[in-house]
């Protein structure tokens, strides 16, 4: 299957073309254009200008993506656009250009969640089996999640108040490292040791698999106030990433635990600290094994990486996490996402409307309305 994929959600303009095969999902193009030198000035995305930059540039950029991929519109045989969450007037530049692509060609149209892509995005780096335990970390949100399958994933917990990329940005912003600024803290981190501050931890004592990012937002950016050198800004930066980091593994690793005892069919990794119970044994050799997959904007940090990449290890999980480029925001991600929705059949009518919100596990999106 082949499938046109169409991103326009945020401040990535993207297409890409993805056949997905017996053998995998092949990205046979996938262009992205950037709108951050248009909103850098602003500290952040301005929703206007770039719905009004999604409509100037989305032509173009598919067009490119299917030379790029050498292959007609004939060749297709559907066209995926991310139909929400995100800012909807650029949600629906992109939506409206897969309708008309659809419409003209002849093709039938999947609307895809863009959490979903991310969900997704691992399979474009390696063959990726269902099902999979998901810490899903970006811009928006961050999110533990089972995932069975496209379209059938559970939420085992979620931020109650910022996402991690949100307080990497805030915390960035704060520091005068500019927009976006993730990668900017992360460069600056390198040069830092963040042992002599003290930031907060949230959330120690609960049993859940949630997160809270706001009081370390707030410590950051009030000791961001007394950084007097680059070497205490890079101290800074140090000690914020490793904060971000400890509270995702200390999360993650609670959700690890859970879903080991609740998926005793599953198969521990080789040299993992192996968690026995009755129900394990009694179900002798496994099928299937345990993997751990990462994914989001912020799953193209390092130390984050590393640190999960060691979890998953010592609770006898496979690990897993898009090759960086497919991290943020993408196309590719879409057209597979698309591609797997329509292997099942599962494609959208063509007066499908954008959705500003859209939760991923389908138990709280049909509970939500649909804003037409
Ligand atoms: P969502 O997917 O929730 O709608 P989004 O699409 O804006 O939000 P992504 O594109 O997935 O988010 O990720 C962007 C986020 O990832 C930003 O907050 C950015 O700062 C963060 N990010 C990107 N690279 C890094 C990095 N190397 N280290 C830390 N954070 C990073
Ligand atoms: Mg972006
Ligand atoms: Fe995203």
């Amino acid at each position: 299957l082949t499938v046109l994929g169409l991103e326009t959600s945020c401040d990535e303009t993207a297409a890409s073309v993805v056949r997905l095969s017996a053998a995998g999902a092949e990205v046979l193009s996938s262009v992205i254009h950037s709108q951050i030198d248009e909103h850098a000035a602003y500290g952040g995305v301005v929703p206007e200008i770039a719905a009004r930059s999604h409509v100037e540039m989305i032509d173009g950029v598919a067009r490119r993506a299917m030379s790029e991929a050498g292959i007609d519109y004939a060749a297709l045989d559907g066209v995926a656009a991310t139909a929400g969450p995100g800012l909807v007037g650029g949600v629906m530049v992109g939506l409206s250009y897969g309708k008309a692509v659809a419409l003209a060609r002849d093709l039938p149209l999947i609307a895809v969640n863009h959490l979903e892509g991310h969900a997704v995005s691992a399979r474009l780096g390696a063959e990726t089996t269902y099902p999979f335990l998901l810490l899903l970390v970006s811009g928006g949100h961050c999110q533990l999640l089972e995932v069975r399958g496209i379209g059938d994933m559970s939420r085992l917990g979620t931020t109650i108040d910022d996402a991690a990329g949100e307080a990497f940005d805030k915390i960035a912003k704060a520091m005068g490292l500019g927009y976006p600024g993730g990668p900017a803290l992360e460069r600056l981190a390198e040069k830092g040791d963040g042992s002599r501050f003290d930031l907060p931890r949230a959330l120690l004592g609960r049993k859940d698999c949630d997160f809270s990012f706001s009081g370390l937002k707030t410590a950051a950016s009030r000791l961001a106030q007394t950084c007097e050198t680059d070497q205490d800004r890079a101290d800074l930066a140090d000690a914020v990433q490793k904060a971000i980091a400890r509270q995702l593994a200390e999360r993650t690793e609670r959700a690890m635990i859970a879903y080991v005892e609740q998926h005793p069919e599953l198969e521990q990794a080789e040299g993992a600290l192996k968690q026995p119970s009755a129900a394990r044994e009694a179900i002798g050799p496994k099928s299937k094994a345990l993997h751990f997959v990462v994914a989001g904007g912020v799953a193209a940090n390092k130390t984050i990486r590393r640190t999960l990449e060691d979890l998953a290890t010592k609770h006898g999980f496979g690990f897993l996490a898009p090759p960086l480029i497919y991290c943020t925001d993408n196309a590719a991600m879409i057209a597979l996402a698309g591609a797997e929705r329509l292997e099942k059949g599962l494609t959208s009518d063509i007066d499908v409307a954008a959705r500003p919100r859209w939760p991923l596990d389908e138990a709280r999106a049909n509970a939500d309305p649909v804003h037409k």
